[in-house]
């Protein structure tokens, strides 16, 4: 994890597609958070209807807990259900049945060797299923920082989820998809997704519900 602010070295996470990428972190104007409430959002229909769901479970490989794990998940969803998406949980490695998507609690001992030096916090594929977060790490941060290490791990897990549903290169300026965590802002609870991210992300979901809906639709004939 890298810890300065003005040179981050894709620490954050990474998309497998820019594990080399250095960047520059605050030097452009930074796009608003998300505004649900902003006129004219695209997403206001389904963001006031139910929401569509997405299927998650965690697989706590590294016996982080479900105290931690109870306090990150409500953080991942909230983030999700500004963007019109409903995270249905499951604790537990769902080999057999595979849910739409997987984060794996990892220890640092399984950090792929070209991402051990930059220390990240957690790394994903875009359009992979599975995204893998190192826990150790955030509770070392978290405990630097003061801050409870299952909000931490909210953020990490809906960012990393990000990583999975959006295009590569999905790092931006500002919000929940800085290459480096915000920690002023997960102190504040305040990271979101970009509106444009936003309005992907769901377009991605709903058509992880339909393929979901169809495949059920053919096993019932
Ligand atoms: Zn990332």
């Amino acid at each position: 994890m890298a810890r300065d602010n003005r040179i981050v070295a894709l620490a954050f996470s990474v998309g497998l597609s820019s594990i080399s990428t250095t960047v520059l972190a605050q030097s452009s104007q930074p796009t608003g958070p998300f505004d649900s409430t902003a006129p004219g959002n695209a997403t206001d229909r389904l963001i006031a209807d139910e929401g569509v769901h997405l299927k998650v479970s965690v697989c706590d490989h590294v016996h982080a807990g479900m105290a931690a794990i109870g306090l990150g998940e409500p953080i991942a969803a909230t983030v999700y259900r500004r963007a019109g998406v409903v995270i249905d949980w499951t604790n537990g490695c769902e080999y057999d049945n595979p849910p739409d998507l997987q984060i794996n609690l990892l220890p640092d001992r399984m950090t792929p060797r070209a991402l051990r030096r930059l220390k990240v916090f957690g790394f994903a594929g875009s359009s992979q299923t599975v995204a893998n977060v190192m826990w150790e790490r955030i509770e070392e941060a978290a405990i630097e920082r003061r801050m409870a290490a299952g909000y931490l791990l909210g953020y990490v897990i809906a960012h990393e989820l990000g990583h999975l549903l959006l295009p590569p290169n999905a790092h931006r300026w500002s919000g929940l998809m800085q290459p480096d965590i915000d920690f002023h802002g997960v102190q504040l609870h305040d990271l979101w997704f970009s509106r444009e991210q936003a309005a992907l992300i769901l377009r991605k979901v709903q058509s992880i519900a339909d393929r979901r809906r169809d495949s059920i639709a053919v096993a019932s004939n």
